[in-house]
Parts: C-alpha cells; structure tokens; sequence
C-alpha cells in the first residue's frame, strides 16, 4: 500500500478513519471507507460484553453506588481473564450506547503474540451464558479514539458518540488491579527469561534444572495451596470454554 500523507484521516476517501482509530464505526461492513483488518496488532477487541443496565432499563432501579459495584465486578474479572493470556498493559471498556460500541473491552498487550493468543483463546470462551468474540484491532493509542468531551462531561452526542466513552473503575480498584498487574507481569517477565537461560543449557545441565523446578514446584504447591487467589474477582461471573465437540 502507498503510504500517503493523509492515510487514515478524514480527507482520506480510500480508509476509514473512524475503524483505524477506533477499531469500529457504525456502518460496520457496509462502510463506503475500507476497513483494513489488523493481520497483527498488540490490541484486541472484545465486542458488546459489558452489559450497562441502564442501558437496557431507564428505570433501572440501581443507585449509582451498586451500578459502579457491579461494574467494579465486572471490570475485575475481565481483567483477570485477560491477564491469563499474556503481558496485559492496558484495558478499557466502552459505555457507548450505540451497536458497533456498546459494552465493547479493548486491551493492548506488551507483544503481537500475546493479542494472537488471546483473540484465539477468548473465541472459545463464554462470558455469563454468552459467547465471546475476539479480533485484532488496529487500535494503537487510546488517546486519539477516547472522547475527549465526554471526559470533561461536554460531549453532546452523549451515548451515540462515535468516540469512545470510557466507564472507569473505581479509582481504589484501578491502584489495586494495577498493583497486580505490575506483580503479575514481572512474574511473567521472569518466566520467560527463565525460559530462555533453560534453552541454552547442556542437556546435562536442563536435567538438573528440571529436577531443581520439581522439587520447588512442589514446596510451592504446598506453601500456597491455602493462599487466595486475586484472579478469583468477586463477581463469580461465569465463564467457560466452549465444549470441543466430540
Ligand atoms: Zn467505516
Ligand atoms: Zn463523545
């Protein structure tokens, strides 16, 4: 593809602006713009998950208190779920009413192949009773598809805005899960450098490695076996992976 100077923005008539920046727009496929889907890309999407009740029921009787639990909740497991599938950096989720963004969850990883893992492991899963549907997005800096307006409460077009309209979690619960991940990412850190100091050993040396992990592995397992898990969020949001069939 050429690279022109106006690639992506509005004067370009070739691309749509609103997909490379945003990862959706709302004539979908229908678009008279290409949308060019990401063959790689550290950023996944994660379409219509959180389910607003307001959303559904204006006269949703949930105070504003219990609706930022229970989106406390959800924002928790989610995030918990994501952290599985590699180096997690950052997770948003939209609370846009309008189809291509209601309830949509972006996350970028640290590394293309962590996204790919991802996407090909939450397409097997389900989420409260629904199935999930994952995809690379061309996503890259959340700063340019977030609403700025909404974040100063001037955005007009409220829900319907095209941009996205971050719900944030708590802000105790945002220090804490950052904390986690921060934990939880050099752990992974750790891992994969252990991974590759373990490859370029002897055989020899690997053997007693191997045999020094076993025996560790197994005094973990009996040190932690009682201590509580973060990933075990309060929600008890059901998740399962679909069943292979037979
Ligand atoms: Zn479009
Ligand atoms: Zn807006």
């Amino acid at each position: 593809m050429a690279h022109r100077s106006n690639f992506g923005t509005e004067q370009d008539k070739d691309n749509c602006s609103f997909y490379l920046k945003i990862g959706a727009c709302r004539h979908g496929e229908r678009c008279s713009r290409k949308h060019i889907h990401p063959i790689s890309s550290r950023t996944i999407l994660l379409s219509n998950v959180y389910q607003n009740p307001r959303h559904t029921d204006p006269q949703c009787p949930l105070s504003d208190e219990e609706l930022q639990q229970q989106f406390d909740d959800f924002y928790t497991d989610f995030f918990a779920e994501l952290c599985l599938y590699g180096e997690l950096c950052e997770m948003h989720v939209c609370d846009n009413v309008g189809d291509h963004l209601i309830g949509n969850v972006y996350a970028r990883y640290e590394t293309e192949e962590d996204a790919q893992r991802a996407v090909d492991r939450l397409n097997n899963r389900w989420f409260n009773e629904r199935p999930l549907f994952a995809e690379l997005s061309p996503v890259s800096d959340f700063r340019e598809a977030r609403c700025r307006q909404n974040e100063t409460n001037e955005c007009n077009r409220g829900g319907l805005c095209n941009f996205m309209h971050l719900r944030l979690p708590s802000p105790a619960l945002a220090r804490e899960l950052n904390h986690q991940l921060a934990v939880e990412n050099r752990a992974q850190r750790l891992e994969r450098q252990a991974r590759n100091d373990f490859y370029r050993l002897g055989w020899k040396d690997r053997n007693a490695a191997l045999e020094a992990d076993a025996s560790r592995f197994h005094a973990d397992l009996g040190a932690n076996l009682n201590a509580p898990d973060w990933r075990n969020g309060p929600s008890g949001g059901d998740w399962h992976t679909e069943a292979t069939p037979a």
